[in-house]
């Protein structure tokens, strides 16, 4: 998928988001300004009706919670010292409790992702252009 402008990127999100399941984990990878949070922005506001202009990154909290039906676990890992302190914070109960984890830069924890993990890639492609494959 290529998407020309964020808007985009976050209505697709919308639409890919809305099928996940409580329990499901996705990583979404790619560099500064490849369109994570974007990303994340559509399929939080879909799965919890949170306005979008109210989903920001957690730069430095790390871990935002949305509350809905379910729990939405949205991660920001640019920031984590170590995988160490991912478990002492207690992140990785979340990965089994029936919520949906939505995390960016999974690298920084990619031993701890479980085979079912959705992965989603982001890339800058020409100009404004993001090309997305899930
Ligand atoms: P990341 O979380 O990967 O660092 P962000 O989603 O925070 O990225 O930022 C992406 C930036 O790129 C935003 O300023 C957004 O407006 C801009 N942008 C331009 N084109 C796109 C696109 N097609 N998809 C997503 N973001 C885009
Ligand atoms: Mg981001």
């Amino acid at each position: 998928m290529i998407t020309l402008n964020a808007q985009a990127t976050e209505t697709f999100a919308r639409k890919w988001g809305k099928t996940l399941q409580p329990g499901a984990i996705v990583a979404l990878h790619g560099e500064l300004g490849a369109g994570k949070t974007t990303f994340a922005k559509g399929v939080i506001s879909e799965l919890t009706r949170t306005p979008p202009q109210q989903i920001s990154s957690p730069t430095f909290t790390l871990m935002n919670l949305y509350e809905s039906d379910f729990s939405v676990y949205h991660f920001d890992l640019y920031r984590l010292k170590s995988t160490d302190d991912f478990i002492h914070l207690g992140f990785l109960d979340f990965f089994d409790n029936n919520g949906i984890c939505i995390i960016e830069w999974p690298e920084k924890i990619s031993s701890f992702l479980p085979p079912n993990t959705f992965h989603v890639q982001l890339q800058h492609f020409d100009q404004g252009g993001r090309k997305i494959h899930v």
